[in-house]
């Protein structure tokens, strides 16, 4: 529907990790080079799990050149005037500004492409994703697969050491001993460190 307008939007790669994200992000820039318009890839500098910070790698290997930025400001200096389309992965991890950023971007009459995890590890709402779901004229949310029971998993599990992390754990978890699962609501685990789980439905 967007794809001829001379107008910019925003769209929204939302869902838990190994939803696959990444991959729906790199066939969306392909497409748009294929297209012959001038496309930028950023990705936050904190993720460097795969490939180093200058790619976009997928779980199942596929890979692409990126920018690594820092702050939602960086964005806004390293965008180029030709370029038309702006993808950014990983965008959870910048800034609110990013919000503004993306919506300045938009407005001068880009292509905006945003993927991120949308929620944390305790199943909350992860830093800017929220509110730019909310602003963006397309939203795709989607689903890995639950590791312990096979249904669709909207859910990141953090483990340390194997055992579920504790509720009161930090949000962003830089080389730590932790890995994580995906997992649907049922199955996911967030104890708190204070033993016993409180019901809102008592017992
Ligand atoms: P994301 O960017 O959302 O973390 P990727 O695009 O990097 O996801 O990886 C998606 C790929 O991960 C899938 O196509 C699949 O090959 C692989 N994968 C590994 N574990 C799972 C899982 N539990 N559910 C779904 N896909 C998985
Ligand atoms: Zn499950």
């Amino acid at each position: 529907m967007y794809q001829g307008s001379r107008r910019g939007w925003m769209e929204i790669i939302a869902g838990v990790m190994f939803s696959g994200k990444s991959e729906e992000l790199i066939r969306r820039v392909r497409r748009a080079v294929i297209a012959r318009q001038h496309v930028q890839v950023f990705k936050s500098h904190i993720d460097d799990r795969y490939g180093g910070v200058y790619a976009i790698s997928t779980h199942d290997g596929s890979a692409l050149h990126a920018e690594p930025v820092d702050s939602a400001s960086a964005v806004l200096r390293q965008v180029r005037k030709d370029t038309t389309v702006v993808a950014i992965d990983e965008v959870q991890f910048l800034d609110a500004a990013i919000v503004d950023v993306a919506t300045e971007l938009v407005t001068s009459g880009r292509r905006v492409i945003l993927a991120g995890t949308d929620t944390d590890f305790r199943g909350e709402p992860f830093g800017a994703m929220p509110a730019l779901m909310s602003v963006a004229e397309i939203v795709d949310k989607l689903h890995a697969i639950c590791v312990v029971c096979g249904e669709p998993a909207c859910r990141n599990q953090r483990l340390v050491d194997g055992l579920p992390a504790t509720y009161e754990s930090p949000t962003i978890f830089v080389g730590g001993s932790e890995s994580y699962q995906a997992r649907c609501r049922h199955c996911h685990e967030v104890p708190k460190a204070d033993a016993k789980q409180t019901s809102l439905f008592g017992a």
